[in-house]
C-alpha cells in the first residue's frame, strides 16, 4: 500500500493551528493587518468560496447565483451608505487589484500620474516599478515635506499644473496625518485629472468618521484593501462618484479588465464587515485613534524617538518610531528581536533614509487597530510601550519579556466591535 500523502494534509493543518495559537498570544502591531469577527470568518469559510459569479448581481454569466446575488446587492447598498458614495464595487480581490482597475480604466499608457514615492510612504502599486508603471503610466511623485511628514502643498500645486496628469493619487502605506486632498483636488480637477484616494490603510477610520473623508474633500474615487483598519477579510474595493462617461470605463476595467470571477466568500465577508462598521465603526475608529495617540505618548515617555511630536504624533492608527540611534542595525535589528519577545511589527524606511538602507531602515511602523479590536484601551498601550522598552532599551532577554507578553495577551481573546461580542468593557 502506498504511503499516501495524508501526512502533508496533517502538516498543513498543524501549522495552521500552531500559527493561530502563537499569534493569539502575541501582540500584533503590524499596521496593515487586522482580525475578523467569528461572523466574518464564517462568511469566508463558506460554500461561496467555490463558486463562480462573473458580472453583476442579477446579470451573471453563470447560473446558480441566486443567493450570491442577494448578498452582493446588500453589500453594494451597505457600502454606499457607510461611505456616502454613489457606487460601490466589491469585486476587486485586493487593494492592488482595485488600483490596477483604475489605472486601466481611467488612464492610457503614456499618461502622467502623480502619487506618493515609496520612500515617503507610497505603496508599490503606485510606483513606476509597480502596477502604475507596468500599465505604462509616467509616474511623478508628490513633493514631500519631511518636517510635516506630508505632501508639500505649494510645490504639489506647481507640479500638477506643470505635468497636467490624467490621475492624481492620494493615500499611502505610511501616513500618520491626513493628506491635503481639500487643497489639491480642485487644482487637479482644473487640469482635467481624476482624483483617486487609496484608503487601504485608513478605510476603517474613514468608515467610523475619524479620519479625512476623501469623497467630501474632492476625491472622486476611493480604492482600498478591506483588511487593514477596515477589519474584513483580505480583499479590495472601489467606491466612486458618478464619473460621467468614464463610469462605464472604470466598470469595464474591473470586469473583464483585471479580473474574471471575484472571490465570493471574501465578498460576503466584506458585507458582514460593513454591517459591523455601520453598527460599531464610530466607536471602533475613535478608540483606534485614541490608542495610537496613547501608544505614541507612552513610547515617547519610555525614551523612544516618536515621529510627529509637535503635531500630537498621529491622527491615524499608525505610530512611527525612529530607532536609528539605538543600534546600528536600526529597524532591521529591532523588529526580529521584538518578534522573539512576542511583539510583531515591521521595520520601515523613513523619508530621509537612503534607499540602500532598506534592510536596516531607521523606522518601525506600528499599528494599533488589531489590538484595539481585541479590546485594548489606552492603559494597555502603556503596557505595550513598556514591553517594547524592556527589549529595545533595557536589552532584557526577549524570552523573559515573551512570558509576560503571553500572560498579558491571554486576557484579550475576543473580537469586539462585532455582532458576536458587542463592545469591549469600558466602551
Ligand atoms: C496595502 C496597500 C495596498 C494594497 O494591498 P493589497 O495587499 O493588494 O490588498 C494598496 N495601497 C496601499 C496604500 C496599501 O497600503
Amino acid at each position: 500500500m502506498s504511503e499516501g500523502y495524508k501526512e502533508y494534509r496533517d502538516k498543513v493543518l498543524n501549522f495552521i493551528e500552531e500559527h493561530e495559537n502563537w499569534r493569539s498570544h502575541t501582540i500584533n502591531l503590524i499596521a496593515s493587518e487586522n482580525i475578523t469577527s467569528p461572523s466574518v470568518t464564517r462568511a469566508v469559510a463558506s460554500g461561496f468560496m467555490h463558486k463562480y459569479a462573473e458580472g453583476w448581481p442579477k446579470a451573471r454569466y453563470y447560473q446558480g447565483c441566486r443567493y450570491i446575488d442577494e448578498v452582493e446587492l446588500i453589500g453594494v447598498d451597505l457600502f454606499c451608505r457607510l461611505f456616502k458614495s454613489d457606487f460601490a464595487d466589491l469585486r476587486p480581490i485586493s487593494g492592488t487589484n482595485a488600483n490596477q482597475a483604475v489605472f486601466f480604466g481611467l488612464a492610457q499608457p503614456g499618461d502622467h500620474i502623480i502619487s506618493l514615492h515609496t520612500s515617503h510612504g507610497g505603496h508599490i502599486s503606485h510606483a513606476g516599478f509597480g502596477s502604475a508603471g507596468m500599465r505604462g503610466l509616467n509616474v511623478h511623485t508628490w513633493p514631500f515635506d519631511n518636517e510635516e511628514f506630508n505632501i508639500d502643498v505649494d510645490k504639489a500645486e506647481r507640479l500638477i499644473r506643470e505635468v497636467e496628469p490624467r490621475l492624481v493619487v492620494f493615500g499611502g502605506s505610511l501616513y500618520p496625518f491626513p493628506h491635503p486632498v481639500k487643497e489639491l483636488a480642485p487644482v487637479a480637477r482644473e487640469v482635467g485629472a481624476h482624483v483617486m484616494y487609496d484608503a487601504a490603510h485608513v478605510l476603517g477610520l474613514i468608515a467610523g468618521g475619524q479620519f479625512q473623508d476623501p469623497l467630501r474633500e474632492g476625491a472622486e474615487i476611493i480604492t482600498s484593501s478591506t483588511h487593514k483598519t477596515f477589519p474584513g477579510p483580505q480583499g479590495g474595493l472601489i467606491l466612486y462618484k458618478n464619473l460621467g462617461e468614464d463610469t462605464a470605463k472604470l466598470q469595464w476595467a474591473i470586469f473583464p479588465g483585471v479580473l474574471s470571477n471575484h472571490h465570493l466568500h471574501h465578498m460576503a465577508g466584506k458585507v458582514v464587515t460593513a454591517a459591523e462598521m455601520l453598527e460599531y465603526g464610530q466607536k471602533y475608529a475613535t478608540q483606534v485613534v485614541k490608542n495610537a495617540k496613547a501608544l505614541a505618548e507612552a513610547m515617547a515617555e519610555e525614551g523612544f524617538k516618536v515621529i510627529g511630536e509637535d503635531k500630537g504624533y498621529t491622527e491615524s492608527h499608525q505610530v512611527i518610531v525612529d530607532v536609528s540611534d539605538l543600534h546600528e542595525g536600526a529597524g532591521g535589528w529591532a523588529a526580529p528581536l521584538l518578534e522573539e519577545a512576542g511583539i510583531i511589527l515591521n521595520k520601515n524606511l523613513l523619508p530621509w533614509d537612503p534607499l540602500e538602507k532598506v534592510e536596516k531602515p531607521s523606522g518601525l511602523r506600528i499599528g494599533v487597530q488589531e489590538m484595539t479590536r481585541v479590546g485594548m484601551m489606552e492603559n494597555d498601550m502603556k503596557e505595550i510601550a513598556h514591553f517594547i522598552k524592556r527589549v529595545l532599551i533595557d536589552r532584557e532577554e526577549p524570552i523573559k519579556v515573551k512570558k509576560d507578553v503571553y500572560y498579558f495577551r491571554q486576557g484579550f481573546q475576543k473580537v469586539y466591535y462585532s455582532f458576536d461580542y458587542g463592545l469591549p468593557l469600558g466602551e
